[in-house]
């Protein structure tokens, strides 16, 4: 193998497989790393070549379907898909999986897509969450209270509409946080400030998993919401319902 790679403006090589193997364990390279050899029609990204590289490796062999192949970005080795597993943008084998999710763990950055987002982005996102539910407090809230009896002979007729205050008091933060975490990642206060919050294996949040780490919040709101502030402490910048609920928020 006679490969070219691109750094920047610059096509580096010719290099040969183990000296991509050591680029690659040394983060120079990536899947996303653009790269070309003779009697190849145009340059593709590492993660396709190889891919395809190896297929016809195997297809030498015996024929068979290649099965599809990525490069660990742990030890530069290629594995089969199914072997492996699948961290945001990067490929672990099954060897190197125990030593990444340690270091996952302890926050150590894994080929820098760990950028935890700090305390006043978080604060600005938590800020346009509250604005928008307030507008939508205020469509809801407001034609229900035109609708509510307002004469003092009827109390019981008030008092019947409080569970339903209860329920949407509770109820429309609850269903917000629960639908657009569990199914984009983020709220749009977040999707604004290019955040997102994922599980500590870098995994999305299940809509039951967003769901707590709602009423989590309620923990982190109490005694002058402390648990909100631990995040500005923090080497994760984790708050309190974030570590409640194995959550991290980080730049998307
Ligand atoms: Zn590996």
């Amino acid at each position: 193998m006679n490969l070219y790679y691109e750094v920047g403006d610059q096509q580096v090589g010719p290099i040969g497989k183990s000296e991509l193997q050591s680029l690659v364990k040394a983060k120079k390279l990536n899947a996303k790393t653009m790269v070309w050899q003779e009697g190849m029609e145009s340059w593709e990204e590492l993660g396709v070549f190889v891919r395809n590289w190896q297929g016809k490796e195997v297809q030498k062999d015996d024929q068979a379907d290649p099965a599809p192949t990525s490069v660990c970005s742990e030890c530069g080795q290629a594995f089969a898909d199914e072997d492996m597993i699948r961290f945001q943008d990067s490929w672990v084998c099954a060897e190197c999986k125990p030593m990444f999710v340690q270091k996952v763990k302890e926050g150590v950055s894994v080929t820098g897509v760990m950028d935890y987002a700090g305390f006043w982005i978080r604060t600005a996102a938590f800020v346009i969450d509250l604005f928008i539910i307030g507008i939508v407090n205020l469509v809801i809230f407001v034609p229900l209270g035109m609708l509510m009896p307002t004469s003092p002979d009827s109390p019981m007729a008030l008092l019947s509409f409080m569970p339903v205050l209860m329920l949407l008091q509770y109820g429309i933060p609850a269903a917000y946080d629960t639908w657009f975490v569990g199914k984009y990642g983020a709220t749009p206060g977040k999707m604004a400030c290019k955040l997102k919050i994922s599980v500590t294996d870098g995994s999305r949040l299940s809509y039951l998993r967003a769901l707590g780490r709602h009423f989590a919040k309620y923990l982190s709101g109490m005694i002058l919401a402390i648990g909100y502030i631990m995040a500005a402490f923090d080497d994760q910048k984790r708050t309190l319902h974030d570590r409640v609920c194995e959550t991290r928020v980080v730049r998307s």
